[in-house]
């Protein structure tokens, strides 16, 4: 059964497959937030990735 995490930034369900590893990365399918995988006693828990952003010069 797979593990259901919240999106930190939507709320949404993220579903985390039993055989996910450790620093695997994850995106929210709902607003594509991406996430590492950390697992720590078996316990799974998402790390949010910032992606850096494209410097435009405002
Ligand atoms: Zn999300």
């Amino acid at each position: 059964m797979p593990t259901k995490i919240s999106c930190q930034v939507c709320g949404a369900d993220i579903e985390i497959p039993d055989d996910v590893l450790d620093g695997e990365l994850v995106s929210c399918s709902s607003c594509g937030q991406k996430y590492q995988v950390t697992i720590q006693n078996g316990l799974i828990q998402l790390k949010l990735i910032k992606v850096e952003e494209e410097d435009w010069g405002e």
